[in-house]
């Protein structure tokens, strides 16, 4: 996978233009707008499905663009890229493509929920998703910035209900038509740029925002409810004037993981990879925020920004006193800047070097581009389905950053998921959808859909119930056989590749259960292995497999004849056993709530001091509805896979 060559850009470019000029079809299945990170995956997903799909954008040149860090995956991000890559998405294969520091956080915690995160090079990141774009078959690149959409009402008795009939583009753009629109604008709809007292309309840095008639159409002739959030970027530094010698170095993992399920290695060599820094904030930094408050007017406002990505404003302002950690990284192989991760900001530009020159390393250090905030439009997201289609409006799909989420991976995992939806609807397909229980994709899109948000929504492994599952090592299991079979967005190599990996695993598992010794056996066999069990009992293989000090390897050198075969698996084979027992008991909990769908649920109970762990949220949603059944119960918003076991656990103990 790795082996392909990618055109030199410029040649690159012009082919993409060459491209999008040849828009000329007047009717599309699918139209998406906004080539981010959603977008990109969207018009990939729909036309994998088999849509005749258009992607439009404002710039060619900024397509997969990475707005903010120059990074992906990371804790509960990294399982969602392994998702999408399952799924046959691009954002994996172009990490591993544009990757420069590999690493896995969370290591010292279990494999369910380690991180895979690189640091990427920008230009290559770009480039590869544009290369692929444009190798899609049934995909179409056009330039252009939507104004309007193109609706009918459904049925004129009953007003307030739309489909969307296609897309206008601005400048009294011919109309184009299509069964399907996804709108993945970014921060770009109605968007607002600030630097200390200055607000200007823009997306992006140099980029224009969303135009107006689209948010107008949203927000007046659809009647959607629409919100205000915001988030910001820290300053760009030239790495000469650096002094990385006064910070702490991290090198990158010594073997890169890639993401991409397809791929054995990473096309930036081991020993090509860049370290990043880390340093930390001074009482300086808190001494100069503090001074510039009235002179920011991006913290004043009232949209909320993303909790767990503050502003150094913020950090100051909610933490006194503590010191913050800033990560320098580089942006490229031989990019000549650094981003200083924890220190997004907007205060005045001059500012903005007064405080940077209060840490360390970055004493002497210049500014290539100020931080600045953005405040932009979003669309709350619980008046969608499960499929990402807005609920009043057929065939009109919203995905990433416009519904209210944070980050490259959400986006991404969003578009995809819109992205096949709105292509299966555009082809008289049924919408399909994944559960909490299978995919963080579904943990996002129900969180969503059935919850809302109220500040930036990130992804985090805590918000995935059944994480011990739901693996960053098992995503190819989990998805892309069903996306083969059941969805369509995989293609047959992919597939193949994963029916071999099924098939080789469920062998050496059955290899494994067939090794059924006695614990003296297996202390002879495995003499470096430390078991505390005493007792002559008999052991398999996969239960010996889960001690801590127990490899594949040993067992694979003890017993070669039955495992030296499954060598390739050995790490995937050791976590599957680790997990094993615990998997076993939460699918026989998935089984078993779905076996007692129909189990009444009596009228009487209080659910308010119900004596069990349950959020009160879905307390006040079960004690206001009062579902009949447990089935009705699980499909209340906002009730969680959790809450049901221990609701299910409650009614059958008290019965
Ligand atoms: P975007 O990547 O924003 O892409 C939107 C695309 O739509 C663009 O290509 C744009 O040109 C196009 N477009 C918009 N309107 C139209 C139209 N009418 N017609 C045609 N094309 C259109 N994420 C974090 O996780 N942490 C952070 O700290 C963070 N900080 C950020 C700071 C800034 C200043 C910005 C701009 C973004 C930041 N992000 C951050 C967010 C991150 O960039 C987004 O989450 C991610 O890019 C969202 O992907 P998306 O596809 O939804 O939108």
């Amino acid at each position: 996978m790795l082996t392909k060559k990618l055109p030199p850009l410029q040649r690159f470019l012009s082919l993409v233009s060459r491209r999008a000029s040849h828009a000329t079809r007047q009717q599309y299945d699918v139209i998406v707008v906004g080539g981010g990170h959603a977008g990109t995956e969207a018009a990939a997903a729909a036309a994998r499905v088999g849509a005749e799909t258009l992607l439009v954008s404002q710039k060619i040149q900024t397509i997969g663009a990475l707005s903010c860090n120059p990074s992906l995956g990371g804790v509960g991000k990294g399982q969602l890229v392994r998702e999408v890559d399952a799924l046959d998405g691009l954002c994996g294969r172009a990490g591993d493509w544009a990757g420069i520091h590999f690493s896995i956080l969370n290591r010292r915690k279990g494999p369910a929920v380690w991180g895979p995160r690189a640091q990427l090079d920008r230009q290559r990141y770009r480039t590869f998703i544009q290369s692929e774009l444009l190798s899609t078959p049934r995909l179409t690149v056009l330039e252009g910035s939507v104004e309007e959409l193109l609706l009918s009402e459904t049925n004129p008795e009953e007003p307030g209900t739309h489909r969307v009939t296609g897309i206008r583009l601005a400048n009294e753009g011919t109309p184009i038509s299509a069964s399907s629109v996804i709108l993945t604008t970014g921060t770009f709809l109605s968007g607002s740029l600030f630097v200390g007292q200055s607000e200007s309309p823009g997306g992006r840095i140099g980029d224009a925002p969303s135009s107006a008639g689209l948010s107008h159409t949203l927000r007046e002739r659809l009647g959607l409810r629409v919100g205000r959030l915001r988030t910001g970027t820290p300053p760009r530094i030239l790495k000469d004037s650096v002094d990385l010698s006064l910070a702490h170095l991290h090198p990158p993992d010594s073997l890169p993981t890639p993401f991409s399920f397809l791929n054995t290695h990473t096309r930036c060599k081991p020993e090509e990879q860049l370290p990043c820094y880390l340093t930390y904030t001074t009482p300086g930094v808190e001494r100069v925020v503090k001074e510039s408050l009235h002179l920011n007017c991006h913290i004043q406002q009232d949209a909320k920004g993303p909790r767990y990505c503050p502003s150094i404003e913020s950090r100051v302002v909610r933490f006194p006193g503590r010191q913050h950690q800033v990560w320098l990284e580089p942006e490229g192989l031989t990019s000549d800047l650094l981003y200083p991760q924890g220190l997004s900001m907007t205060m005045p530009p001059d500012i903005q070097l007064r405080l940077i020159r209060e840490i360390p390393p970055l004493h002497r250090a210049e500014i290539h581009t100020p931080g600045y905030g953005v405040q932009y439009d979003f669309v709350c997201p619980t008046q969608l389905s499960p499929a990402l289609q807005v609920k009043s409006t057929q065939g009109l799909f919203l995905a990433g950053q416009i519904n209210g989420t944070t980050g490259y991976e959400e986006a991404a995992a969003q578009g995809l998921w819109a992205g096949v939806n709105a292509a299966r609807s555009a082809l008289s397909m049924p919408t399909v959808a994944l559960s909490r229980t299978e995919s963080y994709i579904g943990v996002l899109i129900d969180d969503l859909v059935s919850r809302g948000v109220t500040e930036p929504y990130r992804m985090f492994t805590s918000r995935a119930e059944y994480r011990t599952s739901l693996r960053p090592d098992n995503a190819d299991l989990r998805l892309t056989l069903k996306g083969f079979e059941e969805v369509g967005c995989v293609s047959p190599l992919r597939y193949q590749e994963a029916v071999r990996v099924r098939d080789s695993l469920q062998e050496a598992q059955a290899a494994l259960q067939t090794l059924s010794l006695s614990s003296q056996k297996w202390r002879k066999a495995l003499p470096d292995m430390r078991m505390s069990e005493t007792k002559s009992t008999l052991l398999t293989g996969m239960d010996v497999l889960q001690y801590n000090d127990v490899t594949f390897e040993m067992m694979s050198s003890a017993f070669p004849e039955s495992l030296s075969r499954h060598m390739e698996f050995a790490q995937r084979l050791k976590i599957e056993a680790v997990y094993k027992p615990h998997c076993d008991l939460q699918k026989k909990e998935i089984e078993r709530i779905q076996k007692e769908e129909n189990m009444s649920l009596p009228q009487d109970i209080d659910y308010l001091t119900l004596p069990v762990s349950m959020s009160q949220e879905v307390r006040e949603v079960l004690d206001r509805v009062r579902p009949s059944t447990l089935g009705a119960a699980t499909r209340l918003e906002g009730m969680t896979p959790a809450a049901i076991v221990h609701l299910l656990n409650y009614v059958r103990t008290a019965a």
